[in-house]
């Protein structure tokens, strides 16, 4: 992931041969790669939150999941097939991993953001001990009354985002409930927001700026070897 601090006015275009998400970017580190479906893959995170020792895991089960349309939005995505199709599989991934984690007693919270000044749209998936999980709302209600967003709690529907066209933040609870921020485009949001939020929540503050959590390569092969054997059982991209 990458966070750029230059105003949006001196960015240049992210295009998919350059794009951090895109599997057509020759440069994309392939070793992240977990499993790929038909409209959308998961990958392993550079620079995870959790510890590659998390009890149960032996691996930091911090995870991404991304379509493979490069759109900053899934709303956004043109084709109409291509973008139910890359929700309906994108959901089917984070519910699988959920079940994963629930087996190793944790609780795989997600959290996206969806903006039309965004690249590449991606959820990512961090799994909470179960101990952790009920200051996960409270947390992110307190955060966000701090940082000055308004966040609601609301049901998760099933064409969530692919309707709604308003930039949003949106946090997964583990179950049905989720909790929204609306970003208006006069809100200045911090693209960190979720990891540092969650990096409180798990006792690990040193751990909520990505680039201090960078691995050697060979770690993250073998973090991303370990995450592909816990989730083999639950991986419906694989033959029974
Ligand atoms: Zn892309």
């Amino acid at each position: 992931m990458r966070v750029n601090s230059r105003p949006r006015s001196e960015r240049k275009p992210v295009d998919p041969s350059t794009c951090f998400f895109c599997l057509s970017n020759p440069q994309l580190a392939q070793h992240f790669i977990v499993s790929i479906g038909e409209e959308s893959y998961v990958t392993t995170a550079k620079g995870p939150l959790p510890l590659s020792d998390s009890q149960g895991l032996d691996c930091p089960g911090h995870i991404l999941i991304i379509p493979l349309s490069h759109s900053p939005t899934l709303a956004s995505i043109p084709d109409s097939t291509t973008r139910k199709d890359t929700m309906t599989e994108m959901v089917k991934y984070r519910r699988s991993v959920e079940k994963m984690l629930a087996q190793h007693g944790y609780v795989a919270v997600g959290f996206e953001i969806s903006r039309h000044s965004g690249i590449h749209f991606h959820v990512q998936v961090i799994p909470v001990p179960d101990s952790k999980v009920v200051a996960v709302k409270s947390e992110f209600e307190r955060a966000a009354k701090k940082n000055g967003y308004t966040v609601i709690e609301r049901d998760e529907e099933d064409n969530d985002g692919g309707d709604d066209d308003e930039d949003f933040f949106k946090v997964y609870l583990g179950g049905k409930k989720i909790l929204y921020i609306s970003l208006s485009p006069e809100v200045r949001f911090d693209l960190q927001f979720g990891r540092k939020v969650l990096a409180t929540i798990l006792g690990l503050p040193e751990r909520s700026d990505w680039k201090s959590c960078v691995q050697d390569e060979k770690d993250e092969v073998k973090d991303a070897e370990q995450f592909k054997t816990l989730f083999k059982p639950y991986d419906f991209t694989l033959p029974e």
